[in-house]
């Protein structure tokens, strides 16, 4: 069955894409995406799990699930994680039962996550699209953490620090996959739709669990 046609079941003839978007705390990834989500339609954003304290502005079950560590351990044992990683003493995980249940339903599923998230779901699905936001520089990013005003200097220190260990690791794990620049959030969000545009042409002929192999 090609991409085009219609499927004769009940289930739609083209199933959706992970989506992954990492890059360092501050660069912008929310606002890129949130633009980005207004423009193409079959597309969402996965809500995860995370063991960090919710700030102000923030509403659980909306920005993430909030856990207690006791609770996102169990869910960890319950295999409720298609995958988790630790960043900065908190957990965070995307929900199994989100991504199977929207990419059945033809969603493409933006996965907002860290590059050890990344490289998980590289290696679980051959079929999901890397994207790595990066910022024009470091300065311009530690002014951004800092204008967010939600964080405390070591937290600060702390997030520059891995978000200077993620750069350096960006070469092998996005390799044939895509860089882009957060120079300003509306250029940036042109580049982000140009390549999911793109990834939806994409054509998987006989890979299993494939969005062509329907
Ligand atoms: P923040 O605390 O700023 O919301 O997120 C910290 C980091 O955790 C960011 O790089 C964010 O993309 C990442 N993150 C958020 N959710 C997940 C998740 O479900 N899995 C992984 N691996 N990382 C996540």
């Amino acid at each position: 069955m090609s991409v085009t046609q219609v499927s004769k079941s009940n289930a739609p003839a083209r199933k959706g894409r992970l989506i992954v978007i990492s890059g360092p705390s501050g660069v912008g990834k929310g606002t890129v995406v949130a633009a980005v989500m207004n423009n193409l339609k079959d597309l969402e954003l996965s809500v995860s799990a995370t063991t960090r304290t919710r700030r102000n502005h923030e509403v659980d079950e909306v920005d993430y699930h909030f856990l207690n560590r006791e609770l996102f351990e169990a869910e960890i044992r319950l295999g409720s994680f298609y995958e988790y990683a630790e960043y900065n003493k908190n957990l965070y995980g995307t929900l199994r039962k989100t991504v199977e249940n929207r990419l059945l339903c033809g969603i493409d599923l933006i996965l907002e996550i860290d590059i050890q998230g990344a490289r998980s779901v590289k290696r679980l699905d051959p079929t999901a699209v890397l994207i790595y936001m990066q910022p024009p520089s470091m300065q311009e990013l530690e002014r951004r953490l800092r204008d967010r005003k939600t964080e405390t200097e070591e937290t600060i220190q702390e997030r520059l620090r891995i978000a200077s260990e993620e750069m350096a690791a960006v070469s092998e794990v996005y390799d044939r996959h895509y860089l882009i620049t957060n120079n300003h959030v509306d250029s940036c969000a042109v580049d982000l739709e140009a390549i999911i545009r793109a990834e939806r042409s994409r054509l998987f002929t006989n890979r299993p669990n494939s969005p062509a192999a329907g």
